[in-house]
């Protein structure tokens, strides 16, 4: 005789509810029922371990069966089934109950829950409009019982004919979920969530190219691994398994730089496989994830608050049950054993590469190209990491060579030292670029580091602050000289006149979009005439607004550069001696009496204006005639490649006059 009932829910009617909410995942349902026959299956083994069950076992399986023309979807599995009352209570009292409740208190944050919570045995009605079970208890004596529910909050149960051990779900699809009775729909879903189950999970048979087409072995389509790699003990398994289960999660990925195989059961149980991928540029980045697993269930890819943010970067497994699923994701980063995980995984990945630094330096060496993104984003984000990686990270020179931090700082201390006994450390974004830069630096004696990863002015920020008494400075933020000044030099001595003038000229002849400071330097006569720098301030907090650090100010401000002219240089020494020739000093207006009428006063100060106007202007005219100021000036926009347009075809015109003068004449 079948008996009715009304399943234990709160809610009216829940099966509404659960399509609403869930709208966006129903494709869940078959992980969470795979999942359970799985359970069932696992629990069967441990009886017949445990010798509380003396039978047969049989072939161990969870099998798929999909009729795509009636629309049902059997989960089937020969494991501990339920009996009568088995089904009554875990499905018709807890299980339904426990969704009512559970939508009771999730329901303001159920979309953020979703894909990580699992709703079990119910979420099966997400998809089907009718659900049956038909199970037979192991215990001895056991009768099979069949469960039937449309979907309404009723539900039928009678006994059944079923003679083997075990459950079959069947799911008849609803009309609107019709995609979860196509074969290559569930195909794909029992790869992303089942690939890697512990027990097989057998999905129709195995095929071969026969005749023309595809036709059906006898042989099972087992669809998982139920060892996967994470599972087995790392002295057992050599590099080339790593690479080809990497492959297996990653078939279009390009071979990892290094594994690192967690292991770890107190004081909470994670296991796992993390790669470092090459990291070439931060668009690649996004493509591969992190896969959680959960008892070897697929749980989801998005671990973004489980793991601090740089060790997303990674690829790999994480299979920990200690991870809560039942939570909002927010509520995820304040959970005491995440926090336990997500510094455990960071320690491991620092122990990693601590190991491969002391050990396998040579291969650090060769992958740390494409290491280092992973490893400066570490560094800048998290402050433990930091610490650890400040021992292992690599620093690269422009000759290709690369140093720990602390023995390139022993190896340019003895040179590089300035007067305030700051290690300076001297750096380059770009080797074609800032060639005569770094020519010059080296003929110095100095060494100069490669930086051109764009974190890298945030990088040498940190530094800094990191490395005891040290600066950096972008080889090209000054003359040579002043870059790693050693003693106090002279200065020429200008009066305030004087250095205003030479500001005039060469203001006159430089591009208009940009601002200059002029500065009178004595370098040699052996050195260039005129240089031009960029502040190492200016310029970072620049590049460091226009990377979004939030200083716009200085993002807005234009282009800043130092005119460095060497007054010792003969070509300026030329310029300044035709300047006294041609250009008459400025006129000197006295100033007028204390005691004289504001109108007289006024009147003077109109005569020192113009006075100086007018010297101004014969500065200036005097600038715009004189070819070798001209020139030298373009020379040194030239070398920093700021010589553009208009000017910089005159300056070939003019160029090719002095050739033809120096060669023909
Ligand atoms: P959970 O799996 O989280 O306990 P479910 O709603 O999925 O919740 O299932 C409720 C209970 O029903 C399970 O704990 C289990 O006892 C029983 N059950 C579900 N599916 C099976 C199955 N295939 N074989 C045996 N028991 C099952």
């Amino acid at each position: 005789m079948a008996t009715t009932g009304k399943i234990g829910v709160t809610t009216e009617n829940i099966f509404p509810v659960i399509k609403k909410f869930l709208y966006s995942d129903h494709e869940i349902f078959l992980r969470e029922l795979v999942a359970n026959a799985v359970d069932a299956t696992q629990k069967m083994k441990a009886l017949a371990a445990s010798g509380d069950f003396k039978g047969e076992l049989g072939e161990l399986a969870v099998r798929i069966e999909l009729n795509e023309k009636k629309k049902t979807l059997k989960i089937i599995d020969n494991g501990i089934g339920m009996t009568e009352e088995e089904v009554d209570k875990y499905i018709n009292q807890i299980a339904f109950s426990s969704a009512g409740e559970f939508l009771e208190k999730y329901k303001d944050q159920l979309s953020s829950i979703i894909g990580h919570f699992g709703l079990g045995f119910y979420s099966a009605f997400m998809v089907a409009e009718k659900v049956t079970i038909e199970t037979l208890s192991w215990k001895d004596g056991a009768k099979a019982v069949k469960w039937t529910c449309d979907g309404s909050p009723e539900y039928a149960m009678e006994p059944c004919k079923k003679s083997d051990r075990g459950t079959v779900i069947t799911l008849y699809i609803a009309d609107d979920e019709k995609e979860y009775a196509e074969k290559s729909r569930i195909s794909n879903l029992l790869n992303k969530y089942c690939k890697f189950m512990p027990v097989p999970v057998v999905f129709g048979k195995e095929q071969e190219w026969k005749d023309g087409k595809y036709v059906d072995t006898d042989k099972d389509n087992v669809i998982n691994k139920v060892e996967p790699l994470w599972t087995r003990k790392p002295a057992d398994l050599k590099d080339e398994d790593y690479n080809e289960f990497y492959r297996a999660l990653y078939p279009m990925a390009e071979e990892p730089l290094f594994h690192i195989h967690l292991n770890v059961d107190y004081p909470f149980n994670l296991t796992g496989i993390l790669y470092f991928p090459k990291i070439k540029s931060n668009v690649e980045i996004q493509r591969n994830k992190i896969q959680l697993y959960c008892n070897q269930m697929f749980v989801t890819d998005s671990v973004e608050n489980i793991v601090p943010e740089f060790l997303t970067l990674l690829h790999g497994v994480i299979d920990s049950p200690d991870i809560p699923l039942n939570v909002s994701r927010s509520y995820l980063q304040s959970d005491a054993n995440v926090k336990k995980i997500s510094t455990y995984i960071t320690k491991k990945v620092a122990d990693r590469l601590d190991e491969i630094f002391r050990n396998e330096r040579q291969q650090l060496e060769e992958k740390w190209d494409n290491l280092k993104l992973f490893i400066e984003f570490g560094m800048l984000t998290d402050e433990k990491f930091c610490e650890r990686a400040m021992k292992f990270s690599l620093l690269k020179n422009t000759d290709g060579k690369y140093f720990s931090i602390d023995d390139y700082r022993k190896a340019i201390e003895g040179e590089q030292t300035d007067k305030d006994k700051k290690v300076v450390f001297l750096y380059a974004t770009d080797v074609d670029s800032q060639y005569s830069f770094i020519e010059a630096a080296k003929a110095k004696g100095y060494d100069v580091l490669l930086m051109d990863c764009h974190l890298d002015s945030h990088y040498v920020q940190l530094l800094e602050t990191k490395i005891e008494n040290s600066r950096f400075a972008r080889v090209d933020s000054d003359t040579v000289d002043n870059l790693i000044p050693k003693e106090d030099k002279s200065k020429p001595e200008l009066t305030d006149a004087e250095r205003e003038d030479l500001s005039v000229m060469f203001r006159s002849v430089l591009p208009k979009n940009a601002e200059y400071h002029v500065q009178a330097e004595n370098l040699g006569a052996a050195t260039a005439p005129i240089l031009i720098t960029q502040s190492e301030f200016m310029r970072r907090y620049r590049e460091m607004s226009a990377m979004g650090g939030g200083m716009n100010f200085y993002g807005e401000m234009p282009e800043m550069y130092n005119i460095v002219v060497n007054m010792e240089n003969p070509l300026v020494e030329k310029i300044l001696s035709a300047k006294a020739a041609e250009v008459a000093p400025a006129q000197v207006v006295p100033d007028a009496a204390e005691d004289a009428s504001e109108d007289v006063k006024r009147t003077v100060t109109e005569a020192k204006e113009n006075a100086a106007a007018a010297h101004k202007a014969d500065v200036e005219a005097f600038a715009d005639n004189n070819e070798i100021l001209k020139q030298v000036t373009d020379l040194a926009l030239l070398a920093n490649g700021m010589l553009k347009g208009k000017d910089l075809s005159d300056f070939i015109a003019r160029s090719a006059k002095v050739v033809e003068d120096a060669y023909l004449k």
